[in-house]
């Protein structure tokens, strides 16, 4: 039966496929392909993980034994007998190994498959006493995955899959595949970012939750917010997604099939269209050249900011890099690699590395989310978090100086709301600087700039303005942050207004104070990137826009057709009116 999910809309486009459902464990579990060849040692692992456990449970079944009824009841005894049955369950095994095969799913992404196909089976069941074994069964799941977390994987990197290589579970091949999930966190999406997915749809999550951004700059269709999609949907359903409008439509019928697949083509069409422009400057109707840069996540993302004709890098989220690796953060030399990596991708354009910017949204690893503090958002983040490891902020620094001797670099601090945050960021920035020269290591000179994310720093521009050459304004903390409401959540998405005239006021006042003191600016949050903003930004005198590669085209349309010297008065009336978004569109 046809029924319709609705969320939000994050990554424009439809995508049609077939649902993979991942799992929410309470365990981090990574999701990856294997290649074919790779099977028999998955199913290996997988054996080895649970011969493990089955030892561990006859050992504490064989120590209980030794102690008294007070120390270690009965039930004990008994409900360690059931996990050892669970731990055998011919379901299990049989379903497991059947995504490996099959879907050449890593083993931890197939047991937690497995386990929600199992779940749902229990949940279903009469029997009170057996529907309550769900339980159980996800213990002894959670005992195997964090037996194998222990344990290296043999397959160090995530592999690319193919297209090509996709066998869908009813053995058709190349039936597109999209991803259904609770909650996936940044560190999942990069790992799917060069996989086979033609859609995301998450339960949770904002418009600029940095899960969003990842499906962003992954120029594929994506719905967030989607409340109880992972329930919904089943693994194998047909599924379309419409990243236009913010809807899943699950089950669809023949003639609603045949409609989306209608506005997909007409999508496929508009995006040949935007990509004559790769090659046209960005030069507005009164002769304005506008920078359009772009934003990554991780080195490899340059040829995708080149081929989308970017001018350079206006922001590399560098904490992409130190997300997911518990508790080993990148070193120096990887760091400084990655970075100059970046550099040379760029082929001689400049490349702004943000230094790292976890917490909130975004932690280090699922270990240390941040669920102990009841607003992550306004705790331990991006700056603040680098002042107080000055050890591993000094490694960032010094990576990127040395980067710098192999192309432009700008270095860009993110969250910066105090005088005093400034004074000790710069003064780390002179020791690592010192170090260098120490230790006779070669670096190269930078730009230094702040994000603007905080109302207290755009209320003190002027302040900012004494220490650094140029302010780049993220607007999606910035909104966060003005309006008090958490960009992540989608219970009040429909808060979350970058049209709100206190968001604009504080957009225009950076701008302005910027080009008064003759510094460089650019908006590097996600309103950058949509062209309902272009023209007003253009108006208040950006001429600097930073965006997911995906989004410049469609961007540069917008400038191409723009005149600031018209535009101006009219993005003055939009910033003084009480519903600025009623002059937008
Ligand atoms: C922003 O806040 O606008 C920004 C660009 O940084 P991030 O989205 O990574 O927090
Ligand atoms: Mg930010």
């Amino acid at each position: 039966m046809t029924f319709a999910i609705h969320g939000l809309p994050v990554a424009r486009g439809v995508a049609i496929g077939r649902a993979v459902l991942v799992a929410s464990s309470r365990v981090d579990v990574a999701h990856y392909f294997i290649e074919p060849g790779q099977v028999e040692a998955e199913i290996t692992r997988l054996r080895d993980a649970r011969n493990a456990v089955n030892d561990e449970l006859h050992r504490l079944q064989h120590s209980i034994a030794t102690m008294g009824p007070k120390e270690a009841p009965h039930e004990l005894s008994a409900l360690l007998d059931v996990h050892l049955m669970l731990l055998q369950d011919e379901q299990l095994i049989t379903g497991v190994k059947q995504w490996i095969h099959e879907r050449l799913y890593n083993a931890e992404w197939a047991l937690t498959t497995q386990l929600e196909i199992l779940s749902r089976q229990f949940d279903e069941m009469e029997d009170e006493y057996l529907r309550e074994r769900k339980a159980d069964l996800e213990q002894v799941a959670e005992r195997v995955l964090r037996y194998m977390k222990g344990v290296p994987s043999p397959v160090a990197q995530p592999p690319v899959r193919r297209k090509q290589d996709h066998l869908s579970q009813d053995g058709g091949a190349d039936a597109p595949l999209v991803l259904v999930a609770h909650d996936l966190s940044p560190a999942d999406m990069l790992h799917f970012k060069q996989s086979v997915f033609a859609g995301f749809v998450t339960d949770v999550g904002g418009r600029t939750s940095h899960t969003a951004i990842v499906a962003r700059s992954m120029d594929i269709p994506a719905v967030v917010g989607a409340r109880s999609a992972s329930h919904l949907v089943r693994q194998d359903d047909w599924v379309i997604i419409d990243g236009d409008a913010g809807v899943v439509i699950v089950d669809p019928s023949p003639i609603i099939l045949a409609e989306y697949g209608f506005k997909q083509r007409q999508g496929e069409l508009e995006r040949g269209r935007l990509a004559r422009l790769r090659h046209t400057p960005a030069v507005t109707m009164d002769a304005r050249k506008i920078e359009l840069l772009a934003n990554i996540e991780q080195p490899e993302d340059a040829t995708a900011a080149l081929n989308a004709g970017a001018v350079g890098v206006g922001l590399f989220r560098s904490e992409f890099m130190f997300m997911g690796r518990q508790n080993r953060l990148p070193d120096e030399e990887e760091q400084y690699l990655a970075y100059r990596r970046a550099v040379e991708g760029m082929q001689g354009l400049p490349v702004t590395i943000r230094t790292v910017d976890v917490g909130a949204d975004k932690p280090l690893d699922d270990a240390r989310r941040d669920d102990a503090h009841l607003n992550p958002a306004l705790g331990l983040r991006a700056i603040r978090w680098s002042l107080a490891e000055p050890e591993m902020f000094r490694t960032q620094l010094r990576a990127i100086l040395r980067a710098a001797a192999h192309g432009k670099v700008n270095l860009l601090i993110p969250m910066l709301a105090h005088g005093s945050e400034i004074r000790q960021t710069l003064s780390l920035v002179d020791f690592a600087r010192a170090e260098l020269d120490n230790r006779g290591i070669a670096y190269g000179p930078v730009q230094l700039g702040a994000m603007i994310e905080i109302p207290a720093a755009a209320l003190t521009v002027k302040t900012f303005l004494k220490y650094f050459d140029f302010l780049s304004i993220g607007t999606n903390d910035l909104i966060q942050y003005t309006l008090a409401i958490d960009r992540a959540d989608e219970s009040v998405a429909h808060l979350y207004d970058p049209s709100h005239p206190a968001v604009l006021r504080l957009v225009a006042d950076t701008i302005a104070e910027c080009r008064a003191q003759g510094k460089g600016v650019s908006v590097c949050g996600e309103m950058a990137g949509d062209v309902l903003f272009t023209r007003l930004l253009l108006g208040l005198g950006l001429r600097s826009f930073s965006m997911h590669p995906a989004q410049i085209l469609a961007v540069k349309q917008e400038v191409l057709r723009a005149d600031t010297g018209r535009l101006r008065a009219w993005a003055q009336q939009v910033i003084d009116a009480d519903d600025p978004s009623a002059l937008l569109g």
